[in-house]
């Protein structure tokens, strides 16, 4: 349904995007992850035709965003970051405006905009000048105007940004219900949101690509025997010292005493081995007991943390002769 590839952004000497590729597929409710700087908003002014890439190709629906722009557009409903209210009209107005502006007949003006004013609740609303309404309402009449001309496909850029929590879970509650009958593309700073939101997430950092999958297979991915929740039995102290002059083992953290001389640790070892064998052979060695042994999951928040991570430092090591410490702050000073 939405096909990115090799997309690149350069502003001066500065690169944006940098090289990214994905798809999207008719349904999915995708989400875009980042810091902020990170180029989701770029990437989105792209996708949508509002800006052009410096190389690369989008298509929407089997239609090049740049040779075939109208025909792209017309399946997409945007909410930029900044979504394009004219503060001074009634709600009504804006929505009639916007309208006219996408082509819709006199005729079916009335039921279009009566179906999407129901869908995001703003009937009540119609009448009110757009500056006077709440931070969650002018959301709700972008969303309102991303919807109309019933595009196939909705890309939302931060949209619940500047909310408040109750306005947050009504937004969010209602682009799921969008994403029954749509195709969606969300972005935010935001963990939990997109956890709670998506079907898939691509994290983005300084222009690139750093993950992407579906929630569940990157926690499973990166986790996967890795870190182990521990349930032992026998000295408290040995125990740990055993484990953390084991070369493989990074951290052993005590989490508590169970029954009498039981006890559990969180144990992470350094990627690439099976910690789970790791474990069980210093028990043997070290004559202490394994009651049990589950894995730990890693949150979105952790796997986020972790692939940033390994980015920024990628990036370190490729700068580390020369010396300027640059990419550690950049981009940061734009929200
Ligand atoms: P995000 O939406 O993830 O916060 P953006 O796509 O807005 O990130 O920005 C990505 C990078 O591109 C940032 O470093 C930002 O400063 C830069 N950038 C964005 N728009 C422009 C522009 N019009 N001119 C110059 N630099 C820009
Ligand atoms: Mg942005």
């Amino acid at each position: 349904m939405i096909e990115v590839s090799n997309l690149i952004k350069q502003y001066g000497k500065d690169i944006a995007v940098n090289d990214i590729s994905f798809t999207v597929n008719e349904g999915e409710i995708l989400g875009f992850l980042g810091p902020n700087g990170a180029g989701k908003s770029t990437t989105m002014n792209i996708i949508t035709g509002y800006i052009a890439p410096t190389s690369g190709t989008v298509k929407i629906c089997g239609y090049d965003i740049i040779d075939e722009p109208q025909k792209a557009k017309s399946k997409i409903g945007y909410l930029p970051e900044i979504p394009p209210l004219y503060v001074n009209m009634t709600v009504d107005e804006y929505l009639d405006f916007v309208c006219d502006i996408k082509k819709i007949s006199k005729g079916d003006k009335k039921d279009v905009l009566e179906k999407i004013k129901d869908i995001v609740k703003i009937s009540h609303v119609s009448n009110k000048i757009i500056k006077n309404l709440s931070k969650g309402y002018k959301q709700r009449v972008g969303i309102a105007q991303a919807l109309i001309g019933n595009p196939e496909i909705l890309i939302l850029d931060e949209p619940t940004v500047g909310l408040d929590p109750k306005e947050i879970i009504e937004i969010r509650d209602f682009i799921k219900t969008l994403g029954k009958n749509h195709t969606v593309i969300l972005s935010s700073h935001i963990l939990s949101e997109i956890s709670a939101v998506c079907d898939r997430v691509l994290i983005l950092n300084k222009g690139v690509i750093v993950a992407q999958d579906t929630t569940e297979n990157l926690s499973e991915n990166l986790s996967k025997n890795h870190k182990m929740n521990i349930s032992v039995k026998g000295d408290k102290e040995n125990i740990k010292t055993a484990l953390e002059n084991e070369e493989s083992i990074v951290s052993v953290i005590q989490q508590g005493e169970n029954e009498k001389d039981t006890y559990q640790f969180i144990v992470e070892a350094s990627e690439n081995c099976d910690i789970r064998e790791v474990i069980f052979d210093n028990a043997i060695k070290n004559n202490y007991k394994i009651l049990g042994m589950n894995p730990v999951e890693m949150s979105l928040e952790d796997i986020f943390l972790k692939v940033t991570d390994i980015e920024d430092n990628s990036i370190k090591e490729n700068t580390e002769n020369e010396e300027n410490d640059e990419g550690n702050s950049e981009g940061e000073g734009n929200e």
